[in-house]
């Protein structure tokens, strides 16, 4: 373990086998190793941004067992918004002083392809400030599939209607067989990965994010950084990594035993330590809590994703996520923290230091 420590404090590389025996180590010396990777590179700051969630649909032709958003026999209020409604709530985000949409639907196969462009190229003419983080490579995958295009032709398609940056939804956990237990059928590890490189070489950033805390073991968690570092290495395109808590309610997925706060804090930390090429790690706190988000500061994170506004997804599988957060709370949840709360736009260019 000295070695590893050592390794760590002089900013040495540590393998999947090293980054497994951290977990051995007690949880605050783990911390100390975390925060002090995270203080070198920002100090106090913390990173958040103000941004509005809109997941226009919730029909899918995919059945991952984890999922409690889409319409299912447990979830039964299957909707598509129109592009009316998706633009509106844009329109009504950024007045209010959102910087970014992030916009996730479920795999729809009866809205059609253009009523996913038409919705971005809408968005740009009524705010062409306004950030758009669309379409996970899982939706990207989806759309390639249904409608027989190539990757490439989906991506550029996505610039040409005004995507922004890619959000980094659907990497859940790159293990093969795990990843056949939990969403068969959705796009492949291989897939996920071959889609973010391809957006990175068209010069445009995205982010990574890792399902964990189902039944997943402590190797897969090392294994799918490893696979996220190596592609990093290549591309430099990721700008944050976001480890997602598994939520427990209205899904198919039969989970024994849920992680403890102990086990969620030593992955942030690990994530730290281990991805030394990603420069952010996200405490996303609507699926750790705000609370534990905000003790994640001091565990390698330095962003808490941002105010959300809304958001469907995790709050249908238990998350306390539906309405999003106030600004003047959030802030002051960071300060009284003891951190600097950093407004940044999508792309972490600081806007605001409050
Ligand atoms: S996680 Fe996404 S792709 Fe899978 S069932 Fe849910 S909405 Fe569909």
């Amino acid at each position: 373990m000295k070695d590893i420590i050592k390794k760590v404090k002089n900013n040495e590389r540590i393998s999947i086998e090293e980054g497994l025996k951290l977990y051995d180590l007690n949880l605050l010396e783990l911390g100390e190793l975390a925060d002090n990777i995270r203080k070198k590179r920002y100090g106090k700051k913390s990173y958040f941004n103000i941004n509005r969630h809109i997941n226009p649909t919730n029909i899918c032709k995919d059945t991952c067992k984890f999922c409690a958003y889409s319409a299912t026999r447990k979830n039964p209020n299957p909707y598509a918004m129109s592009l009316e409604e998706i633009v509106n709530i844009a329109k009504k985000a950024h007045l209010n002083g959102a910087k970014e949409v992030h916009i996730v639907s479920a795999h729809n196969p009866d809205v059609g392809l253009n009523w996913y462009f038409d919705s971005f190229k809408l968005i740009k003419k009524a705010a062409p400030n306004l950030h758009i983080k669309a379409l996970t490579a899982a939706e990207i995958h989806f759309l390639a599939t249904q409608y027989n295009l190539s990757y490439d032709e989906v991506l550029d398609k996505m610039i040409e209607s005004g995507v922004d940056s890619m959000p980094g939804g659907g990497a859940e956990i790159f293990d093969e067989k795990i990843r056949d237990r939990i969403c068969k059928g959705k796009v492949s590890s291989a897939q996920w990965l071959l889609i973010h490189q391809k957006w990175h070489q068209r010069g445009r950033q995205s982010n990574a994010t890792m399902l964990f805390g189902h039944i997943e073991n402590r190797y897969h968690r090392l294994e799918h950084m490893n696979r996220l570092r190596e592609l990093q290495d290549k591309t430099n395109g990721f700008n944050a990594f976001i480890p997602l808590v598994y939520q427990r309610e209205n899904n198919y997925l039969k989970v024994e035993k849920f992680l403890t706060a102990n086990e969620i804090l030593k992955t942030y930390a690990i994530a730290r330590i281990f991805l030394d090429n990603i420069p952010h790690i996200k405490a996303y706190w609507a699926t750790s809590t705000i609370n534990l988000a905000l003790i994640a500061q001091e565990f390698g994170c330095d962003d808490l994703d941002g105010t959300i506004e809304k958001e469907s997804i995790q709050s249908a599988a238990g998350a306390n996520s539906a309405n999003g957060m106030k600004l003047e709370d959030f802030v002051d949840l960071i300060k009284n923290s003891g951190f600097i709360p950093v407004e940044r736009d999508s792309l972490y260019n600081e806007l605001k230091v409050y």
